[in-house]
């Protein structure tokens, strides 16, 4: 569970986040499904859909929730500030990458156009934040096509993609990873699963990862 409660601006991004991933991949979520994935109380998620429903940047698909054109272009550019600032708090300002989604979601809303050029340039286009989620609209997206769940990997040397956002905000989780090594952009080894637990070797210890960290951390076999 987070540390952290979000504020209403980071909880629309939030929301944001998990429909431009579903998008992506064509399968509307459906609102208990976010209110699932993001772990803050479930009337707060009803709220903020039923404020993106209201002012047009969401609409019902089916069963589930998509976005619409207009709310496509609002979510790409939530996110892409989002990541571009967890990215600048980590390689600029030297913040842990465990601790940069919560302080992002404190600034992100400060990020304008032209801000967001300079932190492009400076940065240099980073294609994945910290977490090793693609930033949208970067020319240097990462390619893992072969990437799956930690609950179905194969065993032995793994290269570490990303773990998604329902685990960006869960500080537990995220401090188990890293107290381990077990951390997106590094190489680490699966040596067990049950139940969905994964045991790992991580960079710096063997741990046993729960099946909600498993089944939201992304590898690559290598
Ligand atoms: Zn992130």
């Amino acid at each position: 569970m987070p540390t952290a409660v979000p504020t209403r601006d980071a909880l629309i991004t939030e929301v944001l986040e998990v429909l431009l991933e579903q998008d992506q991949i064509g399968l509307p979520p459906t609102t208990a499904d976010l209110e699932r994935r993001i772990p803050v109380p479930c009337e707060d998620v009803t709220g903020a859909v039923e404020a993106l429903r209201a002012d047009g940047t969401v609409e019902v698909r089916g069963d589930g929730l998509g976005l619409t054109p207009t709310g496509r272009e609002r979510a790409v550019t939530a996110v892409r500030r989002h990541r571009l600032t967890e990215r600048l708090l980590a390689d600029v300002l030297g913040l842990e990458w465990w601790k940069v989604h919560h302080e992002a979601a404190r600034l992100e809303g400060m990020l304008s156009e032209d801000l967001e050029a300079r932190v492009l340039d400076l940065l240099d286009d980073p294609g994945t934040c910290p977490h090793g989620n693609p930033i949208p609209g970067s020319a240097n997206q990462p390619s893992h096509p072969d990437a799956v769940t930690l609950a179905e990997a194969p065993l032995g040397p793994v290269h570490i993609v990303r773990i998604t956002e329902t685990l960006e905000g869960d500080d537990e989780a995220l401090q188990l990873l890293q107290n381990c090594g077990f951390v997106p952009g590094r190489d680490a080894e699966v040596k067990e699963q049950r139940d969905g637990w994964a045991l790992v070797a991580g960079t710096v210890r063997d741990a046993a990862l729960p099946p909600h960290v498993a089944a939201h951390t992304y590898v690559a076999p290598r």
